[in-house]
């Protein structure tokens, strides 16, 4: 069977316009809730409360065992949060006060900010209009002497172009930390993101596409950089023997057995079991969930597929995938829709009955804490206050980064491949894009033909 955009509806005038919405009004979005809780995890998350071990780490060893294997990596170890992760790979490659790393403008915060925490810079890179993640065009530029590494974000899901970026980063001898938080089980050239760098660090709290409450996920397969996160942040790992936890003797390189017992970070980055128990489950069954994740966003896409003014976010390769396609967006493109921006684009469909809003994370490298926060106290703002070079940048600098608002756009992130769910909201989409491409063609700003759009015939879980 087909599935269809439904035509008749799509024929109206716009909802914005006084016409009828192309969404039903009982329309129950339920279906959107995440993540799914079965008896199962609460069974396991019970059996932590019983038994009073919420703050040991079996279960936690387990979970990062089975989590290695799962992903591909030699060593994995679990945090209290994504944000945590960040800062002791970050820290764990050599970042320290003056030094500078590299991340892209567009991008949750914490793929930056915990530079700052370690007195370090951050050198914002500009995006990708096509794939929204870091522009490996534009990073090469930006390593100077005191660059110790590049923060890649496989952004909405999005895999990063790995290939030409650690090129760029073996040449110059620096690490590249890559940042899956958006993009658990995605496939960069049939690798998984996480497995390519030097290492990765992932949130997995409650709203990401891998979720167990707080926490957070390093992997490697670099022993060194392993061991320097367990010193900085996990004073229970250091001094005894496993293998994922490694005698503080068998750390050689920088003599971190001295400070074996004690965090060097000074920070407390252990996760509670409740969350590693549920995080057992959730592992279990992720494969399954993700690709009907993926079933259900080709679905949507493959109907929208041709329509003017919005593309896909998905990579057109073969063996790259979205993995659980977090934070799903769309990319607008103005030219085909003549006057219209994507706020009036957002707004116009969210007459229809999606409320959706234009842009995606805003650009890192205007916020005021990049620019002026004193996080040291020492009068002068921490991007500068180390005697690194001034990399702050303002308004003008990374254009496409800035221009955000209008190249994406938030779209549903469905979890089932139920039709009778995904086409009422790609229809609503259609029919805002191609009233607008009509009245652009009628203006005569728009020479191209309307396409036939929204039959899925195909197997659309091919990415
Ligand atoms: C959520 C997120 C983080 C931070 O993870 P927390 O678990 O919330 O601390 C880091 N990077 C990106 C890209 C994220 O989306």
């Amino acid at each position: 069977m087909n599935t269809v955009l439904d035509k008749q509806a799509i024929s109206q005038p716009l909802a914005i316009n006084g016409g009828p919405k192309a969404m039903p009004q009982d329309y129950d979005w339920s279906h959107l809730n995440w993540p799914i809780i079965t008896d199962e995890d609460e069974q396991a998350v019970l059996e932590v409360l019983r038994s009073r071990s919420m703050s040991a780490t079996d279960i936690t060893k387990l979970f990062e065992a089975e989590f290695a294997q799962w992903i591909g990596a030699e060593y994995a170890l679990a945090c209290c949060n994504g944000t945590a992760a960040l800062l002791e790979a970050m820290w764990a490659c050599g970042v320290g006060a003056g030094d500078e790393i590299i991340c892209p403008s567009v991008t949750y915060w914490a793929s930056a900010a915990p530079a700052l925490q370690l007195g370090a810079a951050v050198n914002f890179a500009d995006i990708s209009p096509k794939s929204l993640c870091i522009d490996p065009n534009d990073i090469e530029h930006r390593i100077g002497p005191r660059t110790k590494a590049i923060v890649v974000v496989h952004y909405c899901g999005h895999p990063c172009d790995m290939d030409p970026i650690m090129d760029i980063a073996r040449r110059h001898n620096v690490k590249v930390i890559e940042d899956v938080s958006h993009a658990h089980g995605a496939l960069y050239k049939g690798r998984k993101c996480g497995t390519i760098g030097d290492i990765a660090a992932m949130s997995l709290m409650t709203g990401k596409g891998f979720a167990i409450g707080e926490g957070g996920m390093l992997v490697t397969n670099n022993r060194s950089l392993y061991e320097h996160a367990i010193a900085y942040g996990h004073y229970e790992r250091t001094g005894a023997a496993s293998r994922f936890n490694p005698a503080d003797k068998q750390i050689t390189d920088d003599g971190l057995s001295r400070f074996c017992g004690l965090p060097i970070g000074g920070v407390k980055h252990r996760l509670i079991q409740t969350a590693s128990a549920m995080g057992r489950v959730q592992l279990k069954h992720f494969d399954a969930r993700m690709r009907e994740i993926q079933a259900a966003m080709n679905t949507f896409w493959d109907l929208l597929e041709g329509v003017p003014g919005i593309r896909a976010h998905r990579p057109a390769d073969k063996g790259t995938t979205m993995g659980c396609w977090y934070y799903a967006r769309g990319l607008f493109a103005q030219s085909e829709l003549d006057e219209i921006d994507c706020a009036k684009f957002c707004e116009a469909v969210s007459a229809e009955g999606y409320k959706m809003l234009p842009g995606a994370n805003k650009p890192l490298h205007l916020h005021p804490v990049f620019h002026e926060a004193d996080i040291f106290r020492q009068g002068k703002p921490t991007m500068v206050a180390f005697g690194q070079r001034d990399v702050r940048q303002g308004p003008g600098s990374l254009p496409v980064a800035e221009s955000i608002n209008n190249i994406a756009f938030d779209v549903p992130w469905f979890k089932h491949n139920n039709p009778a769910a995904i086409v009422p909201v790609a229809t609503a989409l259609a029919k805002v894009a191609m009233h607008f491409a009509r009245q652009a063609r009628k203006a005569g700003t728009h020479k191209g033909t309307l396409p036939v759009a929204g039959v899925v015939t195909r197997d659309s879980a091919s990415r």
